[in-house]
């Protein structure tokens, strides 16, 4: 399989004005304290948008002071949770006036085609701050009844100052799915987006201002890994909210133990969606691509590894080599791009590698549609990696791109197997109109979510989150709000 290359320009229709970023601190936009900036890459042609502020330790340590200021004031922590409710409702309702800007942004940053930041990204993060805001209200704690003669109750707090450490691949549902649930609760914040996408967390800044967060509650500092270190151990901060890297998840945990911050960390993926023989095949075929290609892969949740009972395998094959050849890749602006470029050059170059290897180890390769030509963009095309073997890199590590591999199984147990024999247990599904055979797997599935006749159906009322080595928390759902909640046993003697 190879990839040809278009020879179509690239549209271009972008229209969203994008000045120099620059930190946000204490309610103020200031530079970086040694001056460091940073380019940010449009994906689909490889040119500088715009440059932003690079935050160091100083920086980092600025933002966190400001955060433990704000915290430790009281203001926001104080205030009723209702109000604080209302302010995330406000910010809900200004997001969604400015939804088509955002979703431009977001598009333009990530790569993502502009037909997934309008319909799912920029929708997800209005109701995710309308969802918390609502929720907000109706925080309260609970009288106890005790042996002794004593009032007991007990009080829902805030933890403190969180730092919010995001991925590069939905950068803003992903941090709003831990802003939302902070604000509410009453934390202040750190946010430190990821280094090549922080565009939409530097403006999220300017609609929380105009919401009625005080200044101080919401920080931003966009940065690397570098950055995020420092916040890691910066003794100010109460509460790491990550999401990123199973590896870079591991370094989180290790270094929040020293001071035994909470902590919550949602990890990579590598979900198995299986297809029974009995399963509706179009239906589960169309499943299967929209699974492993939304996000051009970069999806935790991404349904990357296919299982086909064996009687349909050779066709469930054969299906897919012939969608992929026709799924349009390209620019994120045109009308109808379904995949858009790798979000920069590291990533694609990950994904390249393993193609690579793939080819030379003589792994069955199909797919390779086209992708635009000269375009400057960081663009690959998606393949399917048939026949692998269950140890292979290809099915034990995230690839974090449009492959899929695909493999035969005999049994619903074989399957099962298979389905768990990974480090990771973020997502899986599977395709059957059997309903006792979808409850009997989706309860051995060890992940912490699981579809049936269906792929990524997300809201925020459920929660997601990791079984295994893909993290712990959960985001979303009223099991995100308790995140950032700890619960204090007040008992007022009556004798
Ligand atoms: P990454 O781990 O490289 O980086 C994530 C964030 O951590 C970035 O902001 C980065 O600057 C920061 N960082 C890097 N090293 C750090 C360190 N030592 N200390 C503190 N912060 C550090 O991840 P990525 O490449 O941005 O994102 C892709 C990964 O995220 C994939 O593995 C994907 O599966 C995972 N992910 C998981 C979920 C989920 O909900 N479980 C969602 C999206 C992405």
């Amino acid at each position: 399989m190879t990839a040809t290359e278009t020879s179509a320009s690239v549209p271009r229709g972008r229209d969203v004005d994008v000045a120099p970023g620059r930190l946000f601190i204490g309610g103020e936009w200031v530079e970086a304290a040694d001056g460091a900036t940073r380019e940010i890459l449009d994906p689909a042609t490889g040119a500088t948008i715009t440059t932003v502020a690079h935050a160091g330790p100083e920086d980092a340590a600025r933002a966190a002071a400001a955060a433990r200021t704000a915290f430790d004031d009281g203001g926001w922590a104080s205030l009723h949770p209702r109000e604080r409710g209302r302010i995330l409702l406000r910010a809900s309702e200004i997001l969604c006036a400015r939804a088509a800007e955002f979703a431009e942004l977001e598009s333009l940053d990530v790569g993502k085609p502009v037909m997934f930041t309008r319909t799912v990204d920029i929708p997800t993060v209005v109701e995710t701050f309308e969802y918390y805001g609502n929720l907000a209200a109706g925080l309260e704690g609970a009288a106890r009844p005790t042996t002794a003669p004593a009032l007991a109750y007990t009080r829902r707090e805030p933890i403190g100052v969180v730092a919010a450490i995001t991925p590069f691949n939905f950068p803003f549902i992903l941090s709003s799915t831990k802003i939302a649930p902070a604000l509410a609760a009453g934390n202040t914040i750190v946010h430190k987006p990821a280094e090549e996408t922080p565009l939409t967390a530097l403006r999220l800044a300017e609609v929380l201002r105009d919401a009625g967060v005080p200044d101080g509650v919401y920080n931003v500092v966009t940065g690397d890994a570098v950055a995020g270190q420092a916040l890691v151990t910066d003794p100010r901060v109460d509460k790491i909210a990550f999401t990123g890297s199973t590896g870079v998840g591991r370094l989180v945990a290790q270094a929040a133990a020293q001071n035994l911050k909470k902590v919550t960390v949602e990890l990579g993926g590598k979900g198995a969606n299986i297809i029974f023989a009995d399963a509706d095949l179009e239906a589960a075929i169309n499943t299967a691509v929209s699974a492993f290609v939304f996000n051009t892969g970069q999806f935790c949740m991404s349904g990357s590894r296919l299982l086909v009972e064996r009687p349909v395998y050779e066709d469930v094959v054969g299906a897919l080599g012939q969608a992929c050849a026709h799924i349009p890749v390209g620019d994120p602006f045109a009308e109808g791009t379904v995949v858009g470029p790798m979000a920069g050059p590291k990533h694609l170059a990950k994904v390249r590698s393993y193609l690579d290897r793939a080819q030379a180890e003589g792994v069955r390769v199909l797919g390779g549609g086209t992708v635009p030509a000269g375009s400057g963009g960081f663009f690959v095309a998606p393949a399917v990696l048939a026949g692998v073997e269950q140890s292979s890199p290809y099915v034990q590590e995230e690839i974090f791109g449009p492959v899929l591999t695909v493999q035969p199984f005999d049994t619903e147990e074989e399957a099962v197997r298979l389905a768990n024999d990974t480090p990771f247990g973020l997502a899986a599904g599977l395709q059957t109109r059997d309903i006792g055979r979808a409850h009997r797997v989706a309860a051995a599935l060890r992940a912490g979510i699981v579809w049936v006749n269906a792929w990524a159906v997300l809201d925020v009322a459920m929660p997601f989150g990791g079984y295994k080595q893909s993290g712990y928390g959960r985001e979303n759902g009223p099991e995100g709000l308790e995140e950032y909640l700890q619960t204090k046993s007040v008992v007022v003697s009556l004798a």
